[in-house]
């Protein structure tokens, strides 16, 4: 490295440090440590589709050696980081090594938080990484087996689903459910009687999507409701047990998997780096997202509370791409001893899928509301680029995205048969990870 090169250590490689780290693989002289636990990138907006069988786990899982492989100046470790010193600007990883850098950018995003709910993190399954999902998949299956073998269980809740949060998480995943509980399940176990099932969407508030109009809330609770979901809103979760949620009111409901969506705070390292946390423990940044005190200290998307006015922006795959390329950018003009810009963030809305053909969007800055099938094509062409971003096949995403929307349920049920390890996968992966990802299928 020359006296004047510049060293960056990317903590995580979600939408963030990918962002951050690709803007900089394109200015020589810049060099990238690249830290991520898993060695990959999961997209976090497809977890309920590989949850309810709609897609593999490979399908959103994108190697970042692989994404990173032209890139010279990036080097990806898959490591994780235990410690970060922002005064001796450095970050100490599980193994006993110590990396120092010249900027260090903290991109670890969230992990579920239970609120201190009692049984809740022994005994509710949370949906934020590929291998969540993949308990929640194996789950339902084996449930779907027991109750097929022994249909009595279902009296003792082995059907019974129950979502906690009425968020986007909570929504999105209650709608995928019972899509895959009354329309794909029934016929992998004819045994099990029709209607056996039966999902149960729980949250404290009244209403759904709050962050959503009050039209967007009542047409995602109308659409849950047309799918068999059951609402309990107004009332809080007070335990979550191995076989029962029991409820503030009193009720008790007998169940075997609770999935949570009930809320999240920053990933554990943001209290590992000594630094001040805010609201769900995440790092309190300046406009320009840089922590206070720490101006070669960036945090970014889900660790991060990156002010938006008077408030905050929201924990986003667009605030955090974008936030990971504006990091890059003000690291870049730091360098040249220029000064940092506060971060713009271009708005894009926010939006919600409850189901095929059933999705809620409020568009823009303006929050201009959609519903329905104008909205699934709005939430395609939003995830389309989120995806492209991390350099997926687009085509394949909207091949996939087509035929999901026209032909229901054509791999989900094949996904959930005990012969699925040949399921083909979807090729939207980058070029560079195709062949890898062959390779990995013949093998297994
Ligand atoms: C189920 C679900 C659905 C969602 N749907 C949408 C949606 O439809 N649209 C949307 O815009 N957003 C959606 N989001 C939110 C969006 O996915 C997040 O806002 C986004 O992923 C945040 O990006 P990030 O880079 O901050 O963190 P992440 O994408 O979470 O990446 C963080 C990375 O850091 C790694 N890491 C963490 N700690 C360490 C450590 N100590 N050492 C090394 N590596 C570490 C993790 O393994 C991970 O790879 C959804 C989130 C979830 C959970």
């Amino acid at each position: 490295m020359d006296a004047k090169d510049t060293s960056v250590a990317v903590i995580g490689g979600g939408f963030a440090g990918v962002a951050c780290a690709k803007r900089l693989a394109e200015q020589p002289g810049t060099h990238v440590e690249l830290f991520d636990r898993g060695g990959f990138h999961q997209f976090q907006p497809l977890l309920y589709q590989v949850a309810t069988a709609e897609l593999t786990f490979e399908d959103i899982r994108f190697d970042l050696a692989r994404i990173f492989h032209h890139s010279d100046g990036v080097r990806v470790r898959k490591a994780e980081v235990v410690g970060v010193d922002p005064d001796a600007m450095t970050v100490s990883l599980d193994g006993g090594e110590t990396v120092a850098a010249d900027y260090i950018v903290l991109a670890a995003g969230a992990r579920p938080n239970f609120f201190h709910t009692p049984g809740a993190d022994e005994h509710a399954f949370p949906l934020y990484s590929v291998e969540d999902a993949r308990h929640v998949r194996g789950r339902i299956v084996q449930l779907f087996e027991e109750a097929s073998a022994k249909p009595e269980l279902v009296d003792d809740g082995a059907l019974t689903f129950v979502v906690i949060g009425g968020g986007p998480t909570g929504v999105e995943t209650a709608g995928a459910l019972s899509e895959l509980v009354h329309d794909v399940l029934p016929h992998v176990y004819p045994d099990v009687p029709p209607g056996a099932a039966q999902i149960i969407l729980v949250d404290l508030g009244h209403s759904l999507l709050s962050a959503f109009s009050e039209d967007a809330g009542t047409y995602a609770a109308r659409q849950l409701q047309r799918r068999g979901v059951k609402l309990r809103l107004g009332v809080p979760v007070k335990e979550v047990g191995e076989e029962h949620v029991a409820l503030a009111d009193g009720t008790v409901i007998k169940t075997r998997l609770v999935v949570w969506g009930g809320g999240e705070q920053a990933a554990a390292i943001a209290g590992a780096a000594g630094l001040a946390q805010g609201r769900g423990g995440r790092i309190d940044v300046e406009p320009d997202l840089t922590v206070p005190g720490h101006p070669k200290v960036f945090a970014l998307g889900d660790v991060a509370n990156i002010p938006f006015g008077d408030e905050v922006l929201p924990q986003l795959g667009s605030v955090a791409q974008q936030a990971g390329r504006w990091a890059a950018e003000n690291i870049l003009l730091l360098s040249q001893g220029r000064a940092a810009r506060p971060f713009h963030y271009r708005d894009k809305g926010i939006m919600a899928m409850i189901g095929r053909k059933a999705a809620v969007a409020e568009m823009g800055a303006h929050r201009h509301e959609i519903h329905g099938r104008v909205a699934f094509a709005a939430w395609l062409g939003v995830h389309a680029e989120l995806l492209g971003n991390i350099g997926a096949e687009l085509k394949a995403f909207v091949a996939w995205a087509e035929e999901f929307y026209v032909r229901p349920h054509h791999r989900s049920a094949a996904l959930l048969e005990p012969s699925r390890i040949d399921m083909p996968r979807i090729d939207w992966a980058p070029q560079s990870q195709q062949s890898q990802q062959s390779q990995g299928q013949q093998k297994g």
